[in-house]
């Protein structure tokens, strides 16, 4: 096979289309076998229930070529999983954990050409998602789904080196309480779209949000989920019934766990706390994990004492053996990496 001539090194975090996508159509209540497919269009009524309610949801994980030269993806069961929790949360038909994994899998191979080479630091961004299709006008489900797969190569997404970032305490809330903070719903992105675009406009770079229901306790920026390191180095990660479970995030606190002997712990975590801990950084699939310098909240600057020019040591640990399990030069936990051959 051979691979498609792209700067690999350069290439922006954006959408480019690739040869094939997988489309699985649900109507009469099931699922059909699904196939992969050219067009990259979609034809729908200007009723469809994505369009008038924003029923839709979406995964995103990655491919990528390991030191040894295999295609591989990280953990994608995972993410099967989180979107068939996603849809039982929103009325929508769940598609199977096992035929999700296997469409992936059938997806990246027919894109093989676009994964970027090891070392490039670029990936192949794959993107599950599904959302209703028939028209709907009275409040209700959609009866028509389709479940669908594209993918994108992406470039790294630091480049030259991941700095630290400023986040900013917003005043917005990205969940209610007993909402959908906890699934992956399109609707959680879209009201999260004005706080990033007044965060960026203010020299931010990310948002924190509190917990909606008190307002003091840490709970996640709009796409991420937070660690935070104690002067002893314990890792932290908040609790809460609204937090993205984020794959990346439970993979590094088992990875503190297992891999480094580090005392780990999901508890709350309250606003008030955060001048007590060493480092901090944020983790999610597109960037693994991004170093937190600072926190602002209204005015009151909470930098940690990492610094603002590298990561924190023990952020450094997490991600170079996350990303070294990854990449096939540490040995991983057992199903964590699913070859696509
Ligand atoms: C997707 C997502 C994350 C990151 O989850 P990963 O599985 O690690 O990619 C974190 N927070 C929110 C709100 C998300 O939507």
């Amino acid at each position: 096979m051979e691979k498609k001539n792209l700067d690999w090194a350069n290439m922006g975090f954006g959408y480019r289309k690739t040869d094939k996508r997988f489309v699985s159509t649900f109507k009469d209540n099931k699922w059909d076998e699904g196939a992969l497919i050219e067009d990259d269009m979609i034809t729908m009524s200007e009723c469809a229930c994505v369009l008038q309610y924003a029923q839709t949801c979406f995964e995103g994980l990655k491919a990528y070529t390991t030191a040894d030269g295999r295609i591989v993806c990280f953990r994608p069961d995972l993410n099967a999983q989180r979107m068939f929790d996603t849809c039982a949360r929103l009325e929508m038909p769940q598609y199977p954990v096992d035929k999700f994994v296997e469409a992936v899998v059938k997806t990246v191979k027919a894109n093989e050409a676009y994964v970027p080479p090891y070392g490039s630091g670029a990936t192949l961004y794959i993107r599950p998602y599904m959302f209703g299709i028939n028209p709907v006008i009275g409040v209700k489900p959609a009866d028509e789904y389709q479940f669908r797969i594209f993918t994108t190569p992406v470039g790294p997404y630091f480049k030259g080196g991941a700095k630290p970032i400023t986040i900013r305490v917003s005043d917005f809330d990205r969940a209610a309480p007993r909402g959908t903070g906890n699934v992956k719903a399109g609707l959680n992105y879209a009201m999260s779209l004005h706080a990033i675009v007044s965060a960026h406009r203010e020299g931010f770079d990310e948002n924190l949000y509190l917990d909606p229901a008190t307002r003091t306790k840490v709970e996640e920026t709009g796409g991420a989920n937070f660690l935070f390191i104690s002067k002893d180095n314990k890792v932290v990660t908040p609790k809460s019934d609204s937090i993205l479970p984020s794959i990346t995030r439970r993979s590094l606190m088992y990875v503190a766990e297992n891999y480094l002997g580090l005392e780990v712990e999901q508890r709350e975590v309250y606003l008030d706390e955060l001048t007590d801990f060493a480092e901090c950084c944020l983790c999610g699939t597109a960037a693994v994990l991004s170093p937190v310098g600072k926190i602002v909240d209204h005015g009151r600057e909470i930098c940690f004492p990492s610094g603002m020019e590298k990561m924190g040591t023990i952020t450094q640990k997490l991600y170079d053996t996350l990303t070294g399990i990854q990449m096939g030069t540490i040995e991983a936990p057992k199903g964590w990496i699913c070859e696509i051959k």
